[in-house]
């Protein structure tokens, strides 16, 4: 059967009856990744084994994660855990809201420090909250999740690698610059999501008012256009099929400036990597490794 499947010019999904079987496991596939939404008008990714179902971040309203959800074969109600980066709103906007099963069914469990748990606002039922340190590693079904600390303007801010069967995928967004304790965690990453926030010269002459520009490009703010490139020349693993530039300013950046950047490194290593730009507010394709 010919698949319908068609991609906007980044990467985007355009809705349809065939992202349902793109959805799908393909055979012998490990591991399914999508990232539902990815700025800072709201973060969410889904990353999955057969067995195992998780979300990184709430930031999508619930009839959006849904709606997303759907479109590549999963269910809120099929999730075994939602994981918080941070407490700002673009992450956990609809926490509660997303971690609530239907029925009576007990609600989706919450992994989340301590700090970042005491800093949400709390639900109206009982949630389920899973609470760790930065540093721990996770066993979650039959994906193990690593956690540290990025250098961020929030209480306890957490970056993740997932591993499972020989595969590794590293997530890390919101991070004012690039510390050697993250390079050190995405080595031998076979999949990467990173911050490509902001292009430098875009930040500087456009609208934010100075002590939010300071803010951005601080050493907890966000990861710009050149520091991510700079990661991909120098750091990123070799082994890497896929990266995807996320958290794109809508203000302060544009997609093709990312990609440039990213692609010039990419090219300057002579790697074959795929480079997705994540375009703020829609859903990527779905990868399955
Ligand atoms: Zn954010
Ligand atoms: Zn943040």
């Amino acid at each position: 059967m010919q698949q319908k499947v068609r991609d906007e010019p980044n990467g985007a999904l355009v809705p349809g009856r065939a992202f349902l079987l793109q959805g799908k496991f393909r055979e012998g596939s490990i591991l399914k990744i999508c990232v539902l939404a990815s700025s800072s008008a709201g973060n969410s990714t889904f990353i999955g084994t057969a067995n195992t179902h998780l979300l990184v971040d709430a930031g999508l309203s619930r009839r959006e994660t849904a709606a997303r959800l759907a479109l590549i074969g999963e269910s809120i109600d099929d999730l075994d855990g939602i994981l918080v980066s941070h407490e700002h709103t673009d992450h956990v906007g609809s926490l509660w809201t997303v971690a609530k099963r239907r029925e009576k069914r007990p609600p989706v469990p919450v992994y989340a420090t301590d700090a970042t748990f005491n800093a949400l606002a709390k639900p109206a039922y009982e949630p389920a909250v899973e609470k760790f340190c930065a540093g721990l590693k996770l066993i979650i079904g039959d994906i193990e999740v690593q956690t540290y600390t990025t250098p961020h303007d929030a209480v306890d801010p957490i970056g993740f690698c997932f591993q499972t069967q020989g595969l590794k995928t590293g997530l890390v967004t919101d991070l004012g610059y690039m510390p050697d304790s993250i390079r050190y965690h995405l080595r031998e990453t076979d999949f990467l999501i990173l911050e490509s926030n902001h292009d430098l010269e875009m930040l500087k002459v456009g609208p934010y008012p100075w002590q939010v520009k300071q803010r951005v490009m601080g050493r907890k703010g966000h990861l710009s256009n050149d520091v991510a490139s700079e990661f991909i020349r120098q750091d990123m693993a070799p082994a890497t099929q896929t990266i995807i530039l996320g958290h794109l300013s809508e203000q302060n950046n544009h997609p093709e400036l990312a990609r440039l950047a990213a692609a010039q490194a990419i090219e300057g290593r002579g790697l074959a990597v795929k480079l997705v730009v994540a375009l703020p507010r829609k859903q990527t394709e779905v990868f399955q490794l």
